[in-house]
């Protein structure tokens, strides 16, 4: 197995000057020794932290993601930093993964940090993200993130770990560095892998001070490079693939790792291999991801259609923990009865799959289905159906149950708020 030649870019950021920071890296960049295989920025690195996504989020044929992918060619090397990402009108703080062949990988922050600011109209992400580089499997995460080890835990089955490398990029201020530098500790020794902060240096206009303290530590927990506090620095760093080998094999703690999972891990590969096999990873372990918090994505899309002046009705499918289709009702923009939201989600969710039947899948509504919607569920064979409040005039129950036999069916789940933003819509049209 080869090593892995990292160099972190700690760095002041200009605020909400993209042209400015992209320039000032330009320059840092070139200080980057030849040979490097993963380029680390720190988070934000080209607004600062947070500004206001609707002035400051590119969409992804924007300018910052295409100099990722110039300086990913020209360094012959994989680029990584975070930024503020409009994808189709969802707003994420968005860690960009990008390859020198300009293929990228996007993971949005899991943990937004809304009590510093970063808020609605930003989302969470849903999805881990693990890549692999010569080799290694790399967990890229962001910030806030760094205080929830159940998303950072590492799996180990059947003999091998789902990463070797966790990565936080960050703007973590110095005001609260004792619990970056010990939980960055911790996340290495209890994961057995190598660990990677980097962190911006310089203050805010809004009085945060920042001192980067970005560090490498080692499966064992020590810091094996790390920068001086306040100033710009180029670290760089070769990771050892044998010593962690090693380590893992003579202290092999991962045997007798609790066994939950946060959700389905889809490895992504180098160059464009096809993620690793879809087989459901639930035999029985836990899953963090309750019917509330989906329910909370399906309420997202009500509100999106709320904006559109539609009925506010949203919907999403779930297969192994992960939403493969989301939609809201578009009856008005698209002049079709038919464009529930419920019909929509499985028309995408059948070409997310690939295939017809979703009999895997859950579908979170938040009103009770109509008897065209419910039929279409029934067609579909959809494995269970959590809906949030009932429609006495217009659901299906009312004719018996129309789903599949098979069909899971749960009620009530964010009841009220689902009703409230229906009750206000109507109120309104009134
Ligand atoms: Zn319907």
């Amino acid at each position: 197995m080869n090593n892995l030649a990292i160099t972190i870019i700690q760095s002041n950021l200009l605020w909400e000057n993209p042209e400015g920071n992209l320039e000032h890296f330009d320059q840092l960049l070139k200080e980057v020794p030849s040979g490097t295989d993963l380029v680390l920025f720190p988070e934000t690195f080209n607004t600062g932290f947070p500004v206001d996504p609707l002035k400051f989020a590119e969409t992804p044929d924007g300018p910052t993601l295409n100099w990722l992918r110039t300086k990913a060619q020209e360094l012959h090397a994989v680029v990584c930093g975070t930024m503020l990402l409009n994808v189709d009108g969802h707003y994420h703080n968005s860690l960009v993964w990008m390859r020198p062949d300009s293929s990228y990988e996007l993971y949005h922050k899991r943990h937004t940090f809304a009590i510093g600011g970063e808020k609605e109209p930003i989302e969470s992400g849903t999805e881990s993200l693990i890549v692999t580089l010569n080799g290694w499997k790399i967990k890229p995460m962001v910030c806030y993130d760094i205080r929830f080890p159940i998303w950072a835990r590492n799996q180990y089955l059947d003999g091998t770990f789902d990463y070797d490398l966790g990565i936080f990029l960050a703007n973590f201020p110095s005001s609260r560095i004792f619990v970056w530098d010990t939980l960055l500790m911790a996340r290495a020794i209890e994961n057995q892998a190598y660990f990677i902060g980097v962190n911006r240096i310089g203050d805010d206009p809004e009085g945060v001070h920042y001192n980067g303290d970005s560090q490498v530590i080692s499966p064992k927990g020590e810091v094996l490079a790390n920068t001086e506090p306040d100033i710009e620095a180029i670290l760089s760093y070769t990771l050892d693939y044998e010593k962690l080998q090693i380590f893992r094999s003579k202290f092999p703690v991962g045997r007798d790792w609790d066994g939950a999972v946060t959700q389905t891990s889809q490895i992504r590969l180098d160059c464009h291999v096809a993620p690793q096999s879809s087989a459901p990873r639930n035999d029985g372990r836990l899953s963090i991801f309750s019917d509330e918090y989906y329910m909370r994505q399906a309420f997202k899309e009500a509100e999106l259609a709320l904006k559109a002046e539609e009925i506010p009705i949203g919907a999403v499918v779930v297969c192994n923990d992960k939403i493969i289709a989301r939609a809201h009702n578009q009856t008005e923009m698209l002049n079709d009865v038919t464009a529930h939201a419920e019909m929509l989600a499985i028309t995408a969710a059948a070409n997310a799959l690939g295939a017809k039947y979703l009999d895997e899948c859950t579908l979170y509504v938040t009103l009770e289905p109509c008897p065209m919607c419910a039929g279409a569920l029934e067609h579909a064979h959809i494995g269970k159906v959590v809906y949030a409040a009932e429609d006495p005039k217009n659901g299906f129950s009312k004719y018996g149950n129309m789903l599949h036999p098979k069909t899971k069916l749960v009620t009530g789940v964010m009841k009220e708020e689902c009703l409230a933003l229906l009750t206000d819509f109507f109120k309104k049209k009134r």
